[in-house]
């Protein structure tokens, strides 16, 4: 089956500098923000932006991480037992009052990030939520666009992306394939 490289090392890199300032730019700093990651390689790219925007403005940014895995309402439950609905949440600061960054790797109907909504909501009313992805790829079902993208790829419901990032992968890559 065919595969192709969108993104190599360098362009995921370059992507995630400019993310990195134009939230900066966006927010005027970021004295009030701070990143949660959708696990698992949202996280990863949530630390990466946390340590760029670290190396440009000498400000710490505090970054959480949330799991909604079991919170998509599209999921089939096929063993109840091992789904409580609840998502997993290590957001260990306050939240209240503070714009919230979401960064995930891929965009696509937009049901993970509404649910990672539902449960930053739980937390206390943030000043904003914002939205980064590393790749937005369309098909939308809900009212939902990033406000930083690392890149749009439009893509037909058979194509599939694959993020891999060096923390748990071999390599620093985006491919898109057909299955
Ligand atoms: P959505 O909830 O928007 O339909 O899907 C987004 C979530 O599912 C993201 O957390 C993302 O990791 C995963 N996802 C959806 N489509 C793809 C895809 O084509 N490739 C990858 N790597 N993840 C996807
Ligand atoms: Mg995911």
């Amino acid at each position: 089956d065919q595969q192709h490289v969108i993104m190599d090392e360098t362009a995921i890199r370059r992507a995630l500098t400019r993310i990195a300032h134009e939230i900066l730019e966006r927010n005027k700093g970021v004295e009030d923000c701070v990143l949660v990651g959708i696990r698992t390689r949202g996280a990863f790219l949530a630390r990466r932006l946390a340590e760029r925007i670290r190396e440009i403005e000498d400000t710490p940014i505090s970054v959480g991480e949330l799991d909604v895995t079991s919170y998509r309402d599209d999921l089939e439950d096929k063993d109840p037992g091992t789904h409580t609905g609840a998502p997993v949440a290590d957001i260990p600061f306050p939240t209240r009052g503070k714009r919230i960054i979401l960064i995930d790797d891929v965009l696509y109907t937009g049901r993970t990030i509404r649910a990672a909504m539902d449960a930053l909501m739980d937390l206390g009313r943030p000043q904003s939520i914002q939205l980064a992805v590393l790749v937005d790829r369309g098909h939308r079902e809900l009212p939902i666009r990033p406000d930083y993208i690392g890149k749009n790829v439009p893509t037909s419901k058979l194509e599939q992306i694959e993020v891999t990032l060096t923390e748990i992968d071999s390599e620093d890559q985006v491919v898109i394939f057909q299955q």
